[in-house]
Parts: C-alpha cells; structure tokens; sequence
C-alpha cells in the first residue's frame, strides 16, 4: 500500500490534511488497481481489478483458483475490509485488471460502469464459464449504475472520457471537501480517431481537450498510471500503426485483423482503412459485434459471420463460404484460431491472407496467448505480423500530461511495474 509520504509531495504536510488516497493495490505492479479514498465521512473507490502477475504466478493449464477466498488469500483479488463503508465503486474501464471480481464485493454497493449493456453483453458468457472467469459477475446485493459523462454526481466524482483500448475508457475526478484529486485510470493522449470522430464516439472532448477548455477545475493531487514508464519498446503512436496497416491491407483479398473485443477505437480505425481501401468488414466474433452495435455512425456498415454469432444483431448476416474476397474480417484473440481453422477447411482461406495482430496491451493486464496465435498461423501458412500501438500514453509525452493537469500538491504513480523509476521520472518532470 502506497500512501501520500511514500510519494512525492510539494511541502504540505499530508497529516493537516483530513483526506486520505490509500492505494491498497497497484502501486507496484501493473494492474490491479484498488484506490480508496476516505474524505470525512464519504468513502469512495476508484477500480477493484485483479492482479493478474500474481494470477498467473499461481495458476495455470488444470492449476486453477478454488474460489474468492483463495484469490483473496494470494493477493489476487481486493481483502473484504478495503470494502468498508464505501458509498460507491467506479470502475474506470472493463479491462479485468480494472473492473476485478464483482462476486468479490462483500456487501451491499453500487458499482459505477461505464456501460452497463456491454457488461450485461459479456456478464452471461462469464457466468457459465468453465473457469475462474465465471467469478466476475456480481452477487445479487450488488447495484449497478452507469457512469454519465462530464457531470458531478451525488459524490462529487466527474468521470471524463479518455482514450485506451476498451471503450468506453475513463478518468475520474473527485471534488473533495477541501481538496481535488484527479485519477487517470489507463490512457493515452494520441487516439487512433480523428478529434471530430472521437467526438462522436465518446460523445465529448477527451481529458486533456476537457482540462484546457476547463481552467477553472484545479487539480491538487494526481494519481497517474505509469505502464510504458521504463519500456524499451517502439513508441509506435496511433497514427503510424494507421500507416502500417494500410500499407499491408492495400491489395490484398484477405486480411484477418485480431483485437481485444472492447476496443472500439481500433475496430473503428479498421473499418475507415477499409472503407478506403474498397474492403467489406465481417465481424467474427459474438461479444465485438455486440460492441459496435452501440455505436451509432461507423464508418461503414459491417457484416457478421453466421458462424460466429448467437444473438440477434442488427448487423447483416453473411457466412464464412463468402469470405474470400475483398474482405477484412474482424476477429477476437479467443476466436482466431477457430475461424483460421474454419477458412482453411472450407476452402475460404485466400492465398494471399494476410494477419495483423494487434497487441494493445502489456501481455500481463489480461494475459493473450499471441504466441500460440502465432504458431497457428505459421503452421496454416498465413503471412502474420504484429503490431503494439499501445492503449497507454509513452515516457516521453509525460511532460506534456503534467503541464496540461498541473497538480498542485503532489503526485501518486500506479500501474506501474517499475515505481522507483516513476517516482523519478516524476521529480524530474515536475511542471514549474
Ligand atoms: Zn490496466
Ligand atoms: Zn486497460
């Protein structure tokens, strides 16, 4: 646990303060986060994800959970007492390391979603899942309310859309009795949409958009996630992910592109690069289509594969025989190697399909077998590459996030598997 004289303050003396940020889980480690604030009589918790480093120390193949309590016990899922006396629990977006176990939560709460029907969408496959997923939904106490963008609600909490890779995604604000606390949930400051069509997504201006046009809300406290803070990786942006993958796709018959069903961001850039391109969309996969039913302008119409679909959509229908030309199909990580096995065997498979695998997040947030994928589709003979625009903001653009929010009082990392770093990183970048 992570409190404020851990971490870097500028000279206030955090015990005159009546309000207290404890970070009960997250502040080393990437995912998982559990923040809780307690301010006079009003408590309030930001995220319940699950730890999904400590998940996979522990468990896999046919090593798996015996319930909550032995979650608990490992430190996987949030201790009952870090529950207590909380009006309500926000969940800034559904990737699991956020959004956690909701069987977990010990007693009667409201739970804060960002969408209640892509929950609803996603709640019944993981109810009668043969795994430890099927202990994410929630316990009958449990009450569901869906957060409202850009306004301040009975707790004083704001929530602002921000762009990663699970729609809808958000930052919180939090308009305490004495002071402001902003937390960024998982983001990044360079969307794979344009301004305007981000806008019409998110139905408003993300974060950073927001703040400048807002100078009135001053933010005393930070709390910033920190996941590509001391990645070597490429910091390949949006933009140049865009250009890759519309030099690959052009030409070609086939191309299978592989996403994380929440991320409609991307799904929606793949459809404008087809659209351009002269490509049909088909979606091969249940829980994305579901998704993109709720958006109302996309960039083109898709079409879902029969195959892949077992609930009513508005979407038209078309079936795997039709796939072998001009089209680019959409697919999730779990279905890829089912539909990659479906094409070949029905002769749908053209000669020159093509396969980007998108790889959004740190493997460890929800743990994709992409080298699994991988062997599949080198074993089938399908030309494959792999792409990582990251759902999170690089090192280098944290300067610019830090003079765009100006904290006031001090700073908290989380999401971070490398916090001493971060704190560093932090105090040299300290905005004047
Ligand atoms: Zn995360
Ligand atoms: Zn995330």
């Amino acid at each position: 646990m992570s409190e404020f004289k851990k971490d870097i303050f500028y000279g206030l003396k955090p015990e005159m303060e009546d309000m207290k940020i404890k970070i009960f889980s997250g502040s080393a480690s990437i995912g998982g986060n559990f923040i809780r604030i307690e301010d006079g009589d009003r408590i309030i918790i930001f995220d319940q994800g699950i730890r999904f480093d400590l998940l996979n120390k522990y468990y896999a193949g046919f090593i798996s959970p015996r319930g909550v309590s032995e979650l608990r016990d490992i430190g996987a899922i949030p201790k009952p007492e870090w529950y207590e006396e909380a009006s309500a629990i926000y969940i800034s977006h559904m990737h699991l390391d956020h959004l956690g176990a909701l069987s977990n939560i010990p007693s009667e709460t409201i739970v804060k979603l960002p969408s209640i029907s892509v929950y609803e969408d996603i709640e019944e496959k993981w109810s009668t899942s043969p795994t430890w997923l099927s202990l994410i939904p929630r316990k009958y106490y449990v009450k569901l309310e869906q957060l409202q963008p850009y306004q301040t609600d009975d707790n004083d909490v704001m929530a602002i859309p921000v762009s990663h890779s699970a729609y809808p995604s958000y930052t919180f604000i939090y308009f305490g009795k004495n002071e402001t606390v902003l937390y960024t949930g998982d983001f990044r400051i360079e969307s794979f949409l344009e301004k305007e069509a981000f806008h019409e997504l998110h139905q408003g201006d993300d974060l950073l958009t927001f703040l400048a046009e807002n100078k009135d809300i001053r933010i005393d406290t930070l709390i910033i996630e920190g996941t590509n803070i001391g990645s070597e990786r490429i910091p390949i942006t949006p933009t140049e992910a865009t250009k890759i993958i519309e030099k690959l796709v052009k030409n070609r018959e086939q191309s299978l592109a592989t996403l994380h069903w929440l991320d409609a961001e991307y799904a929606y850039l793949l459809m404008s690069i087809a659209e351009d391109a002269g490509l049909e969309v088909a979606i091969a996969s249940a829980s994305l289509a579901a998704l993109l039913e709720k958006i109302s302008k996309l960039p083109l119409e898709p079409k879902v594969i029969a195959e892949y679909t077992d609930h009513i959509t508005t979407f038209p229908k078309t079936f795997i025989e039709n796939m072998k030309e001009k089209t680019l199909i959409l697919v999730s990580y779990r279905e890829i190697v089912d539909l990659l096995k479906d094409l070949n065997s029905s002769g749908s498979l053209s000669k020159d399909c093509l396969a980007i695998m998108s790889e959004p997040e740190p493997q460890i947030e929800e743990g994709s077998e992409y080298t699994v994928i991988a062997n599949w589709f080198s074993l089938i003979g399908v030309e494959s590459y792999r792409i990582r625009a990251s759902g999170h903001y690089y090192q280098y653009q944290l300067k610019n996030i830090l003079e765009s929010i100006k904290p006031r009082k001090g700073i908290m990392p989380i999401h971070t598997g490398k916090p001493k770093l971060f704190l560093k990183v932090l105090k040299n970048n300290k905005p004047p």
